[in-house]
């Protein structure tokens, strides 16, 4: 069964999806994982910012083709109107008309929002924080509308159409204090108006809104994804006159302002293990997206592939076989690139090339063993290194193993191994960094490592 990691974003306007969650979204996508886009209002109470020619057409069905073309943009797989009206800013005439969300019954907007929960199986479902971000209304109610329709839709008893879904990590997107202060004191300096005003916000506690930095768990950096994002929101056209600084940032300033996405995770168990931020919305699910490779080094090598190779392989390994394990079915590979990462949490890493099938198997299988190879098992790591090695149980022919506790095989006579479970799939440029929490673990007092040195295997006993 394919596993697609799936990220489910609750906005009350159309271009609130570009501006808070562009990022995230456009990386999800990009990296493989499914994303759903839920937008409560048509944005009704809109006004036409940028002067634009409708022609014919009247603003509401305008921004409803500029939508369309900001969820291309950023590759969202499904786009969903819940149907109800923009209810303006506090105190207009529109807070009040019968089809606002703002007026809209809570249970009967989180019964629509929740059918969709069932339908879509999120792993992740972002919303608004409580105070609306900045405070508009729908903003306010599409916070509480999403965290009702995700108790609704894990409620076996709700009537809700399809069968109940728990949603494993709900988060609500957010700006620090101290990011919103970076660019106001930004805007300020390079002579450009700031959102907030002028001179009378003398501190990040003059700000009008905010959340406090200790209330952050995490922090996606989607600088990769500058360019999709800004697409994203250019593409709400009528939305942004000639004096938003969405437009006007300079560059270097927009890579700070826009580059990392700021979340707090209000249900489920967090990725990071030791109260670290985490970087990643899926951190800690089995089913975590890949990541595509970083901009960094796309100049060109700075430093030659072969030489490189030959100064690294001046540092000794060991070798083990990697094995992963997707709906029963065992996948190994050798792998050399390892190391013990942390003591408390008990993490290891292995680095998997991006084009390897490991690198899909183990990140839909959400576990991976290594076993470390004894002195004798030389073959076994020429075996799982061949590419053209058959897929499956077939590879693991005449090879003997046994399951671990998450499922994945550990071969008979390594001298060690670990059983891990994934918590964390990092950008590694042509490799996938991928950081296992050790969850069993054995060795065996007699038998000797093999070791790799300079492309060739090395007796340890012949140097002792
Ligand atoms: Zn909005």
């Amino acid at each position: 069964m394919e596993v697609r990691p799936t990220l489910l974003c609750v906005h009350p306007h159309p271009d609130d999806e570009a501006i808070a969650c562009g990022g995230v979204l456009a990386r999800t996508s990009a990296t493989g994982g499914r994303t759903v886009v839920v937008t409560c209002t048509g944005g009704e109470a809109g006004e036409n910012l940028a002067g634009i020619d409708l022609g014919d057409e009247d603003l509401t069905t305008h921004r409803r083709r500029e939508m369309a073309d900001s969820i291309a943009a950023l590759g969202v797989d499904e786009h969903v109107w819940l149907g109800y009206r923009d209810s303006g800013m506090v105190g207009t005439d529109d807070n009040d008309h019968p089809d606002s969300f703002h007026a809209a019954d809570l249970d009967e907007a989180a019964r629509r929002l929740a059918a969709v929960v069932r339908r879509v199986r999120p792993d992740v479902v972002v919303s608004d924080d409580e105070r609306g971000t900045y405070g508009h209304p729908d903003h306010i109610k599409a916070h509480h509308v999403t965290v009702r329709a995700v108790a609704l839709a894990a409620d076996p008893a709700a009537e809700v159409a399809g069968e109940p879904w728990s949603v494993p990590k709900r988060y609500v997107h957010t700006l620090t204090k101290t990011r919103l202060w970076q660019a106001h004191t930004g805007l300020v300096a390079a002579g450009l108006a700031s959102p907030f005003g002028g001179a009378d916000i003398a501190s990040p506690d003059d700000l009008p809104f905010g959340t406090p930095d200790g209330q952050l768990t995490t922090v996606v950096d989607v600088r990769a994804w500058l360019d999709t994002k800004r697409a994203a929101l250019l593409a709400h056209r009528s939305q942004i006159g000639a004096d938003s600084f969405f437009i006007n940032t300079p560059d270097d300033m927009a890579v700070a302002l826009f580059g990392i996405e700021e979340f707090v995770l209000e249900n489920g168990t967090s990725g990071s293990l030791d109260g670290e931020l985490e970087d990643d919305l899926f951190a800690g699910l089995s089913a975590v997206p890949r990541t595509a490779p970083s901009d960094v080094g796309r100049g060109g090598p700075i430093v030659d592939p072969v030489r490189f190779r030959e100064v690294l392989g001046r540092f000794v390994t060991g070798v083990t076989v990697m094995g992963t394990t997707v709906d029963g079915t065992p996948h190994g590979m050798t792998a050399s690139s390892v190391t013990s990462v942390s003591l408390d949490p008990p993490l290891v890493l292995v680095c998997v090339d991006r084009s390897a099938a490991m690198a899909t198997e183990v990140t839909a299988g959400g576990v991976y063993a290594l076993s470390f190879l004894a002195d004798d098992q030389a073959e076994l790591s020429v075996t799982f290194a061949d590419p053209d090695r058959p897929t499956g149980h077939d590879q693991f022919e005449g090879v003997p193993y046994r399951t671990a506790t998450t499922g994945s095989p550990v071969l008979d006579g390594a001298v060690g191994w670990v059983d891990t479970r994934v918590v964390g799939v990092h950008d590694g440029g042509d490799h996938l960094i991928v950081v296992g929490e050790v969850v069993d673990l054995g060795h065996d007092p007699v038998r000797r490592p093999l070791a790799y040195h300079a492309g060739a295997y090395a007796d340890l006993a012949e140097r002792a």
